[in-house]
């Protein structure tokens, strides 16, 4: 029991918390629910309820909450550093984590790069290719090609380089300019393609006119592989990575891969990139990494880009960037333990009958009358919900008809957070058939209620 009661938590919540993402006028306007545990997949509040973690505590979380095993690797760390500068000393926990990142990242990616979230992930990887570029003699290639509707995080770097208007239009002003390309959104597609793949691909086409015209201008490409998590779960159709390597190839660009949210299984695979045998030359990776215990990230280089850093002193050809807890022995720690549990327990091989079962279950959502999307990738999957099946018009967004669901699904036990009209599934990876059922029939009732059918 916390020593505070419920209603004085709130309180001081309202009163002193301004929370992510957040209307606050809404929140103060209800009581929210405080939690104070967790356990497995679930998470308990003040007074003891449960609530099965829908979206894995923002797309971290993948052994379950309280590992025993996790919890006992942070303990035994803390009792023997807590944390130490890698400005000009390195650490035991930073070395062996990034000796196990470069076996298991895609081949090539050798130097590990550590920072604090996702966000700065993608900072790093953004300056660190304009340098490469700069090292190379060509300062002027110090643009961006970016996609329609990408989430790299909320920083002004990682901002410049997203494409959701709604988030990042305010700041446009304090932003630099990036090249965006058509999305592979295939239900709602910007080229008017009816069809997944009887189109060719267009936008491919569409993002190599770009390359064919500014590459001159460009240091690399920004993408989130096979899925763009906050842009409602929009999964690329079979080909598309792989294609998009090649036009990086074919017009001398580097490829950044920011796998915070795809990273560490949620695919299916460990890393989203496997699945199409694409290296990319700059992998950001985050939220999974410490199996959402701890915050830590990592900007992963291929030893070409590496290399272009090497210097005398005098050259200046350091890469200026550090953040303070880089490299922190107690993440490091966890995220140790977290890559054992994922071999131990072979989660990858346990979770294939899991991701096909939630294909399964996703055919019923489908035909609901007014679900109008349903994509999948792996462990991750968005049931986009429309006012019209027939002529796809989507919900005014003032009706809130995401949040709705979410509210409604609470009343079963349920946490999760839509994007937009979009319901969102991501549970822990360790989900069990029986919490999956619980989940989707939540989900799918939830939906029933909420739009009327
Ligand atoms: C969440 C996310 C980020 C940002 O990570 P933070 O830790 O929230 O800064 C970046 N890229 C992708 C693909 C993400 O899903």
């Amino acid at each position: 029991m916390s020593e505070y009661s419920t209603a004085q938590l709130r309180e001081w919540d309202r009163r002193h918390v301004w929370h992510p993402f957040t209307q606050m006028l809404d929140w103060e306007r209800d009581d929210q629910i405080v939690i104070e545990k967790g356990e497995g997949c679930w998470l308990i509040d003040t007074d003891g309820n449960r609530y099965l973690d829908g979206v894995a505590s923002m797309w971290t979380n993948v052994h379950g909450h309280c590992r025993p095993e996790l919890n006992q690797a942070l303990k035994e760390q803390v009792d023997k550093l807590e944390h130490s500068t890698l400005l000009g000393l390195a650490s035991e926990q930073s070395i062996i984590l990034a000796a196990r990142l470069a076996e298991i990242t895609p081949p090539g990616l050798e130097h590990v790069f550590y920072s604090d979230n996702g966000s700065t992930a993608m900072e790093v990887a953004v300056k660190m290719a304009y340098q490469y570029q700069v090292h190379h003699g060509r300062p002027e290639r110090s643009r961006f090609i970016t996609f329609r509707n990408a989430y790299h995080g909320d920083t002004l770097g990682a901002v410049s380089v997203g494409g959701i208007d709604i988030y990042h239009a305010t700041f446009k002003p304090l932003m630099f300019e990036a090249l965006q390309a058509p999305a592979p959104y295939c239900y709602r597609c910007e080229l008017g393609c009816q069809d997944k793949t009887a189109c060719g691909m267009k936008c491919l086409q569409a993002l190599e006119l770009i390359m064919q015209e500014q590459a001159g201008s460009v240091a690399g490409l920004v993408i989130e592989p096979l899925i763009q998590g906050a842009g409602g779960m929009i999964v690329q159709p079979p080909g598309f990575l792989k294609a998009v390597r090649r036009l990086c190839d074919r017009y001398d660009l580097l490829m950044i891969a920011d796998e915070v949210a795809t990273g560490f299984g949620r695919t299916g695979r460990m890393f989203a990139c496997q699945h199409e045998d694409v290296v990319p030359d700059i992998m950001a990776v985050s939220k999974g990494i410490a199996a959402g215990y701890l915050p830590i990230a990592a900007t992963i280089a291929s030893s070409q880009v590496y290399r272009a850093f090497l210097g005398e002193y005098s050259e200046l050809k350091t890469f200026f960037h550090g953040h303070t807890f880089t490299g922190n022995p107690l993440a490091c720690a966890v995220a140790l333990k977290s890559l054992e549990l994922f071999e131990r327990d072979d989660l990858l091989t346990a979770l294939q009958p899991r991701i096909a079962r939630l294909s399964e279950r996703l055919v019923q959502f489908r035909n609901l009358p007014h679900v109008g999307d349903v994509r999948q990738c792996g462990l991750a999957a968005g049931v986009e919900l429309v006012e019209n099946k027939e002529s796809r018009r989507a919900y005014p967004w003032e009706m809130k008809i995401g949040v709705r669901v979410c509210l409604e699904a609470r009343k079963y036990g349920i946490f999760s957070r839509p994007l937009g009209n979009t319901v969102v599934i991501f549970p822990p990876l360790v989900i069990s058939d029986s919490e999956l059922e619980f989940l989707l029939d939540a989900l799918e009732r939830s939906i029933r209620a909420v739009t009327g059918c």
